[in-house]
Order: C-alpha cells, then sequence, then structure tokens
C-alpha cells in the first residue's frame, strides 16, 4: 500500500500521525514515522545528544587530548561513526588515561613525585655517582607521558632502599661528629691554662654536646667554642709575650754573670802577678807602683760589682713587673667570665649573649619578614623567698625556673637572664597573641613542675609582659614595652601575662 504514496503524502501522513499520537515532532521521531509509513527500514536514531554529554564529561589532561575531544565534537556533529571512535581512542592514547596494558597514574600526581624526589636530593649526598644515575633516570620516568607504571614501581623500590641507607648513614655521621667533638673538647680542658674560667666553660660545652643533635644545640656549641678559642688565644699570646720578656731577661743576666767572672778572674790574676811582685819588691819605693796597680783594680772591680749590683736590681725590678703583669692577666681572664655570654647560675645567656641573640633574630626577621615576639618576666615576691628560705635557695629557685622554661620553649626560642630574678625569652616566627599563649603555657608548666627545698613544695609564679618587634623598631625598645606591660601584669595583681 505503501509504494503508491508519493513523498509529499507520506511526509503529510507522517506529521498527522505524530499529532494524532501526541508524539513530539521532534526530527528523529518524524523520521520514524515516515520511514514506517514508506515502508523503509527504520534504522536506530543518532543519537547526537547523549554522545554530546559524553564529550562533555571527558577533560583534556593536555593539547593532544583537547585536539581528539574537537576531532570527537566534529564526528559527532558529522554523525560519523567512524571519526567518533578514532577520536575516542586517539583521545584514550594521548592522555595516557586507559591504556590497555596495565594501571596508569594521573600525571599531576608523577609530577609531585618528582618535585619530592628533588626535594630529597640533597640528604643523598652526591658522592656517589651510581645513586645520581639511578636518580636521573628516574626523575626522567616520571615526567614521561604516559608513565610507565610497572618501571617505575621497581624504580622507587631501589630509591626507598638509597634513602633508608642514607638515613642509616647520616645516624651514624651525627654519632661520630659528636664523639669526635666530646674528644676535641676534652682535649681543650686539659690543655687549657686558666683553671677556673675555662673548666666552667668545657663542661657546659660537653653538656651541650649529647644527642639529640639539633641546630638549636650546634649553634650553642659554636658560639661557647669561640669563647673559649678567643680566651684562650688571648692567655697565649699574654704568656708568650711575657716568656719572651723573661727569657731576655735571664739571657742579660747570665751574660751579666758571665763579665762579672770575667772581670774577677782579671781581677784575681792581677792581684795574684801584684802579690808575687810585692814578695820580689825589695826597695819600699818600687812598691809605690805596685800598690797604685793593686788600688786601680781593685777600685775598677769595685767600680764593676756597683754596676752589676745596679743592673741586677733593675734586672730584678723588670721580672717583678712582668710577674705582676701576669698575675694581672689571670686576674682578667677570671673576671672574662663576666663578658662571656653565659649566665654561669642558670646557665641562660646574659646581657652579652642576649644582644647578640637579638641582634641575629632580628636580622633573620627582617629577612624572612617572619613575627619576632620578645618577653620579660619578673618572679613574683622573691624578695619574700629569699628572706624567709635563704639567698641559696633563691638561687636554687631560679636555676628551677629557667630549667623549666628551657624545657618548655622551642628550640628556635632563647632564654636569657635579663637581671637578677628577670628574664627574657626571644620567640622568633610568633606573632603576640602566640607569644602571650607560650607565656601562660609556661606559667601553668610551673605550677605543675614545682620547686622543692628540702621536703616543701614552693610554688614560683611570675608576671610576664611580651611585645611584637614593629617593622623598624629596636631590640631595646620592645624589651622596654615589654617591660611596661610586664609592670601592668604586676599592678594588675602578678601571676599574669600582658601583651605590650
Ligand atoms: P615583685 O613581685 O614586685 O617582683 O617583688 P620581688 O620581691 O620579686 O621584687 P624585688 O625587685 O623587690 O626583689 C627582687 C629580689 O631578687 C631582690 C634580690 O635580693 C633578689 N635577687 C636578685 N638576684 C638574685 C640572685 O642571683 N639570687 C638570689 N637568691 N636572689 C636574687
Ligand atoms: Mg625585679
Ligand atoms: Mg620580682
Amino acid at each position: 500500500m505503501s509504494e503508491s504514496k508519493n513523498p509529499s503524502m507520506i511526509a503529510r501522513e507522517a506529521l498527522k500521525r505524530l499529532a494524532v499520537g501526541h508524539v513530539p515532532p521532534t526530527p528523529a521521531n518524524y523520521q520514524a514515522c515516515y520511514n514506517e509509513i514508506a515502508g523503509l527500514p527504520n534504522a536506530a536514531p543518532f543519537p547526537e545528544q547523549p554522545l554530546r554529554q559524553i564529550a562533555l564529561a571527558l577533560t583534556a589532561r593536555d593539547k593532544a587530548q583537547a585536539a581528539e575531544l574537537s576531532r570527537l565534537d566534529e564526528a559527532v556533529s558529522r554523525r560519523s561513526w567512524h571519526g567518533i571512535q578514532e577520536a575516542l581512542v586517539a583521545f584514550c592514547a594521548a592522555g595516557g588515561g586507559a591504556t590497555a596494558d596495565g594501571p596508569t597514574l594521573p600525571p599531576e600526581f608523577s609530577v609531585r613525585l618528582a618535585h619530592f624526589v628533588e626535594s630529597v636530593l640533597p640528604a643523598l649526598g652526591d658522592e656517589n655517582p651510581q645513586v645520581a644515575e639511578m636518580l636521573g633516570t628516574l626523575l626522567v620516568a616520571l615526567r614521561e607521558v604516559p608513565v610507565d607504571v610497572p618501571k617505575l614501581q621497581a624504580m622507587l623500590a631501589n630509591f626507598n632502599r638509597q634513602i633508608q641507607f642514607a638515613a642509616e648513614e647520616q645516624v651514624e655521621i651525627k654519632g661520630s661528629l659528636l664523639k669526635l667533638l666530646h674528644l676535641i673538647i676534652e682535649n681543650i680542658g686539659e690543655l687549657s691554662l686558666d683553671d677556673s674560667w675555662l673548666k666552667g666553660q668545657i663542661d657546659g660545652l660537653l653538656t651541650v654536646v649529647a644527642p639529640p643533635l639539633t641546630l638549636r644545640h650546634l649553634d650553642e656549641m659554636e658560639r661557647r667554642l669561640r669563647d673559649v678559642m678567643e680566651k684562650q688565644g688571648e692567655a697565649k699570646h699574654r704568656s708568650i709575650e711575657a716568656q719572651e720578656e723573661m727569657r731576655k731577661m735571664l739571657s742579660a743576666f747570665i751574660e751579666r754573670l758571665a763579665t762579672m767572672n770575667e772581670s774577677s778572674a782579671i781581677f784575681q790574676g792581677k792581684i795574684e802577678q801584684s802579690a808575687r811582685e810585692i814578695e820580689k819588691v825589695k826597695r819600699i819605693e818600687d812598691l809605690a807602683p805596685l800598690l797604685k796597680d793593686v788600688i786601680a783594680a781593685t777600685r775598677s772591680m769595685a767600680e764593676g760589682t756597683a754596676a752589676s749590683r745596679k743592673q741586677l736590681q733593675s734586672l730584678q725590678e723588670k721580672v717583678q713587673a712582668t710577674e705582676a703583669e701576669l698575675v694581672q692577666l689571670h686576674l682578667e681572664l677570671d673576671s672574662a667570665s663576666a663578658l662571656a655570654r653565659h649566665d654561669p647560675l642558670t646557665d641562660a645567656l646574659n646581657r652579652k649573649g642576649l644582644d647578640e641573640a637579638l641582634a641575629r633574630e632580628i636580622a633573620s626577621m627582617r629577612r624572612k619578614e617572619s613575627p619576632l615576639s620578645v618577653c620579660l618576666l619578673d618572679i613574683d615576691n622573691f624578695k619574700r623567698l629569699n628572706d624567709r628560705l635563704g639567698h641559696d635557695v633563691g638561687d636554687s629557685a631560679l636555676i628551677h625556673l629557667a630549667n623549666v622554661a628551657r624545657s618548655n620553649m622551642r628550640p628556635t626560642d632563647t632564654l636569657a637572664r635579663y637581671g637578677g630574678e628577670e628574664f627574657v625569652i626571644l620567640m622568633p616566627d610568633t606573632a603576640l597573641d602566640d607569644g602571650v599563649e607560650a607565656m601562660v603555657r609556661l606559667q601553668r608548666e610551673l605550677t605543675r613542675a614545682f620547686f622543692l627545698s628540702g621536703k616543701e613544695k614552693i610554688l614560683i609564679t611570675f608576671s610576664a609582659g611580651v611585645a611584637q618587634l614593629t617593622a623598624d623598631e629596636s631590640g631595646a625598645d620592645a624589651i622596654r614595652r615589654a617591660d611596661r606591660a610586664m609592670y601592668l601584669a604586676k599592678r594588675a595583681g602578678k601571676n599574669r601575662v600582658m601583651g605590650g
């Protein structure tokens, strides 16, 4: 029946059917209806919409994939199944997204992994060319697209082993370095000229040279060693000078003795000769010239002796002066401990050490553009503690406070004794609020770790002021601000921390 209909009749009838059947007149529905009436094979409609949605869901990871996506788009527009297939296969191959032969790795991940490998390179050192080569190939493999995952896995296992070796080696190196330092410092201690001061410094050094080897420890060690070396160098220089002086005087003295001997030998010869001639003299008038000779010889001998005595006296005076100088040198060396950087009671930095540390931290703060806070703390009612329990207990309380502070500070913080019972704490990379919080934490720790005097538990509290350095402020100004805040904390009832 359909053969008799011409295309326009079929088209009209198709539209009528769509309307009667309430079928939406989409091109696909219309085509299906037309084919059915015309008796043509009804091919499945081209799924353009779903295909476009699939194309939208695909994201290109590189340029190649982006090109394949536009090819896919074009193929969908052309309704070319062949084109769609080609574009999809090429898209997968380009991105390494779904290769047929094994697991895959997202490219961002392998780039991150490559960065990670590069950042641990310095830890492995560069002495071993094989390791360097292995790392080179690993980095190349990580940057390949697509990444060969099984090959990479094997390489990473190897890399892991190398890191493990390197870490073990580092631990051993650190241990050996510490042992070596111990030996050197002990040796310096044995060689040292000035016992009282250097011994204290060397003991301090030996306590610092102990695991764990942290940067803070190393820094402190370096500063202490410099002090010791400076003082030793100075002492050596001065005592070499004094020794040289002594040596010169001694050789002058020996020379003098020799000439004295010489002149007394000449005198003796002359006297003996005169004695022999006197024996031979028959007439008294012949005696006179001989006696003249003897008197002249005796006078010259006496003059020589007087000159020698004078010279000896001045030598003696010089020796005494040199001795006095040596005594002075030792006294100076003793008082040099006051110039060193550490307070001998608490082992915190003293004012000189604080000035240096502050200058260093301020420079680092400006370089890194990071915050730096300073805290000034003052023990509450310390005079009362001294009066009640004695000065020695007061001293132990100061040591206790310094120890609790040190064990609760960050390794990069610095503790200094600012005055009698006042301490300054430098807190790098710390803004005001965090600094105040850290000091409140220290107060809490101090109530927990109370101080024992005999059997009596003594609670030490402190008042503190914290100031964060402004961009162009000096260290002294910041400490002044912290001091003012500390004073307000005292006024407000003590045992509290205030920000300045
Ligand atoms: P406040 O709470 O107002 O700070 O009162 P305070 O008693 O702590 O302060 P004050 O400044 O009146 O007294 C400080 C005391 O610290 C006086 C001084 O004898 C004592 N002191 C200072 N240095 C030392 C030290 O090295 N050892 C001992 N044992 N006491 C010290
Ligand atoms: Mg005070
Ligand atoms: Mg006080």
